[in-house]
């Protein structure tokens, strides 16, 4: 800025937008230290029938920051992606997810549990990324189909046929593959039959909707409908009442996951659900 700051012109200098620059410079020098110390962690998010049994959990990144706490992803993941640094916290956090279930089993628990795992566009990218993911799962010697991958529709958009090529790999190793944030992307519902998915995970922003707007709740209705005739799982996510949750039902919807059953929580907390098998009923 100071070269253009000559006489006789105007010095443009907003202090607030210095504040974001420096905020944004610390957070990825903080951002890159996290991951040579290893500071992110995951919590777990119940999915449960409609009975009541807890069948799986969605694994969910934090990172332990050294002051401010527990970071959710809204706050740090993006700028992890711009950095290129999400391939190895994905790394990270799919050892911790590995190392909690490896634990579990031993306690004789969670042998049936399906844990799924977020997958992003840049993490998918790598080429060898099914390979990586494979033989993380191996050194904790866990059946493959303990996990599932989260994708959402955007990653289906570019390359095609590399994508679906990588999701067979996946499927042919026994790691189901669900669609995240289901009925948001852009692309058009003709993909379903195309690429080889196992289930069909309804957005947060329509469970929202459906009570009070009977558009979304035909929409929900219709998804699930889809999603059935496909022969898919379907599973809700955002379930925040009952009633959000007996109209999914209503509907046909299999499974649901939301602050009603619980907010994501330490593995230790959600070890504990396993252990109370009524908790949901
Ligand atoms: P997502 O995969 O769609 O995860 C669902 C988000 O909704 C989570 O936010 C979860 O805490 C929140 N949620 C669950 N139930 C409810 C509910 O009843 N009401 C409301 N209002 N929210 C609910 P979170 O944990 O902050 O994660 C945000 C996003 O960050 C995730 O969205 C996912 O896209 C991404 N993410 C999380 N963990 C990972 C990860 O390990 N790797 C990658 N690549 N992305 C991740
Ligand atoms: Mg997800
Ligand atoms: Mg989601
Ligand atoms: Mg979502």
């Amino acid at each position: 800025q100071s070269r253009l700051a000559g006489r006789n012109t105007f010095r443009f200098f907003d202090p607030a937008m210095q504040a974001l620059a420096n905020q944004r410079s610390l957070l990825e020098a903080e951002l890159r230290q996290a991951v040579a110390q290893r500071q992110f962690i995951v919590y777990y998010q119940p999915q449960v029938t409609y009975e009541g049994e807890v069948v799986g959990a969605e694994a969910l990144l934090r990172w332990k920051h050294p002051e401010k706490g527990i970071v959710a992803p809204g706050g740090f993941i993006s700028v992890a992606e711009d950095m290129g640094l999400m391939e190895q916290i994905g790394q990270q956090a799919l050892h911790a997810i590995c190392g909690d279930l490896q634990a579990w089993q031993r306690q004789g628990l969670a042998h049936e549990l399906v844990v799924a795992v977020n997958v992003s566009a840049q993490e998918f990218k790598v080429d060898n990324f099914v390979g990586r993911f494979r033989e993380i799962i191996g050194k904790y010697r866990l059946h493959s189909h303990a996990l599932k991958v989260e994708l959402t529709e955007s990653m289906m958009v570019d390359h095609v046929e590399d994508v679906i090529a990588k999701m067979q790999m996946l499927r042919s190793s026994d790691i189901s593959i669900s669609l995240d944030d289901f009925g948001t992307g852009y692309s058009s519902l003709a993909y379903l039959g195309r690429f080889p998915i196992d289930q069909i995970k309804i957005d947060q922003s329509f469970v929202r909707e459906m009570e009070k707007d009977a558009a979304m709740a035909s929409i929900v209705r219709s998804i699930i409908m889809l999603g059935q005739s496909l022969n898919l799982s379907i599973i809700a996510e955002g379930v925040e009442t009952q009633q959000q949750r007996d109209l999914l039902h209503a509907q046909g919807c299999s499974l649901y996951q939301g602050y009603w059953y619980g907010k994501p929580m330490p593995g230790e907390q959600f070890v504990e659900l396993l252990t109370t098998p009524d908790r949901f009923r």
